[in-house]
């Protein structure tokens, strides 16, 4: 199973590959991820991701294209994956298909998740996640039990950087105007499923899952 999760920013995403990867039994390649551990680590492309991620602002296409072909030739893809937050643009979306048609394999499905921009808003801000497991927590919808601290990892919680109002806004734009163009392209291949976003964690799993089978 090959999927493309497509959705606003905090749409749900990143909390449905969770559940999806496990019941599939297939990777999370997460753009966003990528980028925020190359940053981490101090490289030349992560300090390059870095000053575009801040502002809310799309990474440049040809960076991210070039850490997702590299990330498609691991072995470990061979079973299946669900890429989260990749494409997100036309050209990305070209090159992606080119990749994989260069590999002998196409993504399967692309499930598109519809959530309102007024519903984000309170959603992102909210977000937190453990740096150690990644695990997300919500301080209004899913607060972890001790105040702020991973109930796993027992390590304090940590707010991204452009999960801040200002940058909530600016990455709202950029996905209605770089990324929406997306959901009529896979629509034209035969690909797209769509489901309503609005809902705890759980209840978009089944309504995926439901239009999956
Ligand atoms: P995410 O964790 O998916 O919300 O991504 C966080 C930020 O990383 C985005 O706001 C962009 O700045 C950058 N980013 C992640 N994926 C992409 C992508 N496919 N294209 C361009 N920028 C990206």
């Amino acid at each position: 199973m090959r999927l493309i999760l497509l959705g606003a920013p905090g749409s749900g995403k990143g909390s449905q590959a969770g559940p999806l990867t496990s019941k599939f039994g297939i990777l999370q390649i997460s753009t966003g991820d990528m980028l925020r551990e190359a940053r981490a680590n101090g490289t030349e492309m992560g300090k390059l991701a870095a000053s575009f991620m801040d502002g809310g602002q799309l990474v440049p296409d040809e960076v991210v294209i070039g850490i997702v072909e590299e990330r498609l030739k691991n072995p470990d893809c061979a079973n299946g994956f669900i890429l989260d937050g990749f494409p997100r643009t036309l050209v990305q979306a070209a090159a992606l298909d080119e990749a994989l048609h260069r590999l002998g394999i196409a993504i399967d499905r692309v499930v598109e998740i519809r959530v309102d921009d007024e519903v984000i808003l309170p959603r992102i801000t909210g977000r937190r996640s453990c740096p150690q497991c990644k695990h997300p927590y919500h301080i209004q919808f899913g607060p972890p039990k001790k105040d702020l601290v991973c109930d796993t990892c027992n390590v304090e919680l940590v707010h991204r950087a452009d999960d801040t109002e200002a940058a909530v806004v600016k990455r709202l734009e950029a996905y209605h105007q770089m990324t929406a163009p997306l959901v009529e392209y896979y629509e034209k291949q035969g690909k797209l499923l769509v489901v309503d976003g609005v809902g705890k964690v759980p209840e978009v799993t089944k309504r995926i899952l439901e239009v999956l089978s």
